[in-house]
Order: C-alpha cells, then structure tokens, then sequence
C-alpha cells in the first residue's frame, strides 16, 4: 500500500536575530521535522550574538568569534535561509511574504522577531554621514572605520549602558570621546545616584568625557557631521556621533499588516499576534503593556513560542525580573530588580570608599526586591537568585549585604549566574 507523507508544515521566520532563531532551535528540539522553514534576515549574515558588538567595537573580539549560527548551520538544519533581503509585506489572506528582492514564501505559520530600531532624534544635521546608531555590526563596521588609525572627536548621545559601552569602544579605538546625557546621572536606570557617580569617575579617569544634562541641539557639517551643539551654544567638535538614546519596537510591518500593534506587536500569554497563524517574539512585541530591551525574557519568550508552534504544550509567558551589567573591562557593575524603593522598603547599603565598593540591597517583606552592586559584584549570582526565588532572608538579614554565607545560600548561585543576561 502507498503512503503519502503528510506536507510538512511552512514556517516563516522574519528577523534572523536572536529571540527568533533561538525560538527556531527550541522548535527544532521538540518537533525536528515538522516544519519546512524560511527565514528573511534584513542583515547579509548568518545569526550573531548581538550583546557581543561592545566587546567587538572594543577590540576585544572579531566578528567571526561572536557569530552563533552561520550558514552551514542553516543548511544542515534544512532551512532557507534569505539573508539581506528585508522581508517588506505580510499578505494574512494569501498567507505570504514578500522580500525586498522579491523572493515570495508561503506560511502556514508565521514568527515576526524584527527587534527594535534605535530612536534618531530628529534635530537638524541628524541625517549628516557620520551619525550612526549602535545596533548591528555594519554599525559598528562604520564606527572602526571612522576611527581610522585612532584620534578624531566621537561624541556620544545617550549615558545607558548602550551609550557608555560605544564610548569606552570608542575611546579603546583611541578616539577623543565624550558623552552627552539628558539626565543628571549616567545610567540611571540601572544605578542609584551614588554608584552612578562612581561610575562617572571611574570612566572620566580612563579618559572619557562626560556632560550631564546636555540637551542636544543640532548637529553641524556640511558634507558629514563635525560638531555638535549643545542647547546652551556649548560647540563640540565631532568626526563621529554614536546615537544611543534608545529603542523603538520594530512593528512598522505587522502594523502595516493589520495586525494589533500598540508601541510593540502586541502578544498574548502564548506570544500569538492577533492572528492567530502569527506569533511574535523579541524587543519587536508588547507584552501585557510591557517593552523589552534584554536578552533574558527573550529566552522565556522563545520556550513559549516554541511549545506553541510545535504544539507541545499550551505554556504561558510570564515576565520576570532581569538583571544587569555594564560591558566595560575593569568596571565591576551589577544591577537588578527594584533598586529604588518606597516607603513599603528598607534599604541597606555598604561602602567601602577607598576600595570603590558600593553595595545597595532594597528589601521588603524580608524579601530582597533589588539590588546595586558597584566594584565587586561577584556575588552578583547569588543575590539575583535571591530575587527570583523570592526567597524569605530574614535570618540572614544582618549579614546579607556581605555576600552568600561560607556554605552556600538559599539559592544556587551557579544557576542564578546563568540566568543574569550574559
Ligand atoms: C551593542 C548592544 C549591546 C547589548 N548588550 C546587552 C546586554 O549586555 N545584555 C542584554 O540582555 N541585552 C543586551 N543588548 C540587547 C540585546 O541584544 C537584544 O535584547 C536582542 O538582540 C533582541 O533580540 P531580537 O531578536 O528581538 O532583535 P535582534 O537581535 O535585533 O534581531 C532582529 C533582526 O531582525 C532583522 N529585521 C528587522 N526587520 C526585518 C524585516 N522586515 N525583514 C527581515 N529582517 C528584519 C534585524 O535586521 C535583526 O537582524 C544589547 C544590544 C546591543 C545593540
């Protein structure tokens, strides 16, 4: 008797990044044959560890060393992989898409992850060659080029950990660097006021410049951008501007396919669009009213999305909490959870001045919520677990900001370390 073999089912990835290929692995483990797969990467590369562009603009690795997945990696997986084509059309009636080139793929099921995009803050000048964001590797092909053999002035817009990372690149490839931020202390988001400062000081004495409070006016040049002006008149000359002052959901094209879209592509639990053949995941969706900007939750993302598509489990995406650290060599930071507090918590902080030590640890409920860790965060690991596990601290409350005791704690720190965004 003949059988004919079911039709493999068509799988569509737009956005060959991190949250959607990682998603496309953890389907190819519960269900390896089940999908005929297409991909359409905006970028002519295979997959890439996106976090890994500061230490490549640092000097410290080549591209070659952060790449994930390249394209024999597609090839041995079956996959089409359709890179440098921009896929620029979702039909939901016919059930294709449509590349820039023209390429055409049918789906039966549909996985948007196109990221962010990095916010351009549209002053005159910004469209001056010379102004780059800080999002792929052709961003920062471009910074190194105009790095050249070293000096020229960079200055950098935006004091976030994007921001400071790009200027110690920058400074590391031996160019004049200054930063500009809006608000009164340098990663604010991540530091409480004290650890900022230190933070501050310690950059400043590996030669960075720093302009807190800098309202960014325009930028001046006629063939490519030379200077930067301030709102109060301050010029600062300028061969490179690395905007970093934040990111915006990629959903243009969801939108434009009609599916729900507020900041992000709005998702469910499930991490299904309001289509119901079309899920999304990574920076690109809004969850529950929340954006993301971290690798950690885009993994848990991709394990819901996977149970789903494959149709193993029907698992539901719950949010948790994230930590932190600043990529710079030398600069020991951690950062997670609430670390700002109310008037329901109490703060226990520890300083150790001459030795640039500055712990901050907010409790509440004899829980610790979140946590600041500036000069020696090597019990980052243990603390993040304290945090995710919620765990009770009540009797080792006294000591807690001295690190895990000597037999270990209630969590396991090898495991917390992992899941601190690495
Ligand atoms: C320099 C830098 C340092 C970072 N450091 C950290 C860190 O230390 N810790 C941390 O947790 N996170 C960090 N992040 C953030 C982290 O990289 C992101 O959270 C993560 O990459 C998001 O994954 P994603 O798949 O959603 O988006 P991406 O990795 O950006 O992938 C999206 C892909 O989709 C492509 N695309 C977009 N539109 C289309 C389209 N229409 N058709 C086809 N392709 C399309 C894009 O070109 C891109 O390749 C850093 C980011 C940068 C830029």
């Amino acid at each position: 008797m003949n059988h004919i073999a079911p039709r493999r089912r068509r799988l569509v990835l737009i956005g060959n990044g991190m949250a959607g290929v990682r998603t496309l692995e953890e389907i190819l483990q519960r269900t390896p044959h089940r999908f005929d797969i297409a991909v359409f990467g905006a970028e002519p590369h295979g997959n890439y560890d996106r976090i890994m562009l500061s230490p490549v603009l640092a000097g410290e690795k080549r591209f070659a060393d952060i790449v994930t997945h390249d394209r024999d990696w597609y090839r041995s997986n079956g996959i089409a992989l359709i890179a440098g084509e921009a896929a620029v059309a979702i039909d939901r009636d016919a059930r294709t898409v449509t590349g820039a080139l023209g390429s055409v793929r049918p789906y039966d099921v549909l996985l948007i992850a196109t990221g962010s995009t990095p916010v351009v803050l549209p002053i005159p000048g910004h469209k001056l060659p010379g102004v780059v964001a800080f999002r792929d590797i052709a961003d920062v092909e471009s910074m190194i080029a105009a790095a050249g053999q070293g000096g020229g002035n960079a200055v950098v817009i935006g004091g976030g950990l994007l921001g400071l990372e790009a200027a110690n690149g920058l400074l590391r490839n031996g160019m004049h660097t200054t930063v500009l931020h809006l608000m009164p202390s340098l990663m604010e988001r991540q530091l409480d006021p004290v650890s900022s400062e230190m933070l501050r000081a310690d950059l400043v004495d590996r030669g960075l410049r720093t302009i807190l409070q800098a309202n960014t006016a325009a930028f001046l040049g006629t063939d490519r951008v030379e200077a930067v002006q301030l709102a109060d008149g301050t010029v600062l000359p300028a061969d490179l501007v690395v905007m970093a002052v934040g990111i915006r959901p990629a959903a243009a094209l969801a939108r434009d396919a009609g599916l729900a879209c507020n900041r992000g592509i709005v998702v469910d639990d499930g991490m299904r669009t309001s289509d119901p053949a079309i899920y999304a995941v990574g920076e690109c969706v809004e969850h529950r009213g929340a954006l993301f900007g971290l690798v950690a939750p885009l993994w848990d993302m991709a394990k819901v999305a996977a149970d789903r598509i494959s149709e193993v489990a029907e698992t539901d995406y719950r949010p948790a909490v994230s930590g932190t650290r600043l990529k710079v060599t030398g600069i020991d930071m951690f950062s997670a959870g609430d670390f700002v507090g109310d008037d329901t918590t109490e703060t226990v902080v520890y300083r150790d001045a001459a030795a640039g030590v500055h712990k901050k640890l907010v409790l509440r409920d004899d829980r610790l919520i979140g946590a600041v860790l500036y000069g020696d965060a090597s019990d980052a690991g243990w603390y993040f677990g304290l945090i995710l596990d919620a765990a009770d601290i009540a009797e080792q409350r006294d000591l807690l900001v001295f690190g895990p005791p000597p037999e270990g704690g209630a969590s396991d720190p090898v495991a917390a370390e992992l899941a601190v965004a690495s």
